[in-house]
């Protein structure tokens, strides 16, 4: 499954990784296990690449053509790596996580590539992996985290220790649970600017079973941006039961009558630079 993606902050899905097991209460809802249900029984006479074994079975992608997925689109996009799993999950081996950065660095630099994760402390290892390789983060990979609830704000702390001065970090707060700022909006915008932030997007829970998001909690995140100079993105209130939530999202996920859709700009790696190749010889002429 790659290709356009209805979610508001990306363009594209690249999945490379199927599956994947719940970590904390943000998982308990969890889109992708509710998808790769679907998907599975849509596909279970033909077999599928991953769909078919059950979701807590992890499964990286195989073949070729998949993980090349992104230099089949030529344009400058923005893509959301993997919505039907965990990249950084523990059993997605760091081989193979590097494999999927050589195509975001040197086969497909043209591209923005949205990494998020409830796996944070292996931001440490990626992130070595990365600058031991390249000698620098490439600016067009966004590490990310996502935090429900203030009992996994340090993953903040894992967020701070990837990528050099130049990369954007991006922080999810969605589905969020309860208020990220118990100590005060200025303690949050501290603690955003100390993992050295540079976008939030926050929202609340949709669907059948979505738990409750006040909004007040989402203006708290958005006052925390403004302070610490963060990039915000409110994706939606939330609501239980589509009806609701459909008037929760999109263009009428409104805070004081303003919507909050703030990107960060794109920007190529300059593969020359990233290959760690000298410069091709220009072509004897005659
Ligand atoms: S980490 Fe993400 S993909 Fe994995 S179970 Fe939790 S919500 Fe689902």
């Amino acid at each position: 499954m790659a290709g356009d993606s209805s979610i508001e902050w990306t363009e594209k899905v690249w999945n490379i990784v199927k599956g994947c097991t719940k970590v904390s209460a943000g998982c308990k809802h969890c889109y992708a296990e509710k998808m790769h249900a679907r998907l599975n029984a849509m596909n279970e006479t033909t077999g599928n690449n991953g769909y078919d074994k059950p979701f807590s079975v992890v499964v990286e992608r195989t073949d070729a053509k998949g993980m090349m997925t992104p230099t089949t689109w030529r344009a400058p996009r923005r893509i959301f790596v993997n919505s039907m799993a965990d990249l950084l999950h523990r059993e997605v081996s760091t081989a193979f996580i590097m494999r999927a950065f050589e195509v975001m660095v040197e086969h497909a630099p043209q591209h923005q590539y949205q990494i998020l994760t409830k796996r944070a402390p292996r931001w440490a290892e990626i992130s070595g992996e990365v600058m031991a390789r390249w000698g620098r983060w490439p600016v067009n990979v966004l590490p990310g985290v996502s935090i429900e609830s203030t009992r996994h704000l340090d993953r903040l702390e894992a967020l701070a220790s990837v990528g050099d001065e130049r990369t954007v970090r991006m922080v999810s707060a969605e589905p969020l649970l309860e208020s990220l700022a118990p100590d005060g909006v200025q303690a949050l915008a501290q603690r955003l600017k100390a993992a050295r932030t540079g976008w939030l997007i926050g929202g609340g829970e949709s669907g059948a079973d979505a738990r409750p998001c006040d909004a007040a909690w989402l203006a708290e995140l958005r006052d925390a941006c403004e302070l610490a100079g963060v990039l915000f993105f409110l994706k939606q209130l939330g609501g239980k039961g589509s009806t609701e939530a459909l008037k929760r999202g999109g263009e009428y996920a409104v805070l004081d009558g303003q919507r909050y859709t703030a990107m960060p700009p794109m920007h190529r790696v300059e593969v020359g630079l990233f290959s760690g190749l000298p410069p091709a010889a220009p072509k004897a002429q005659g």
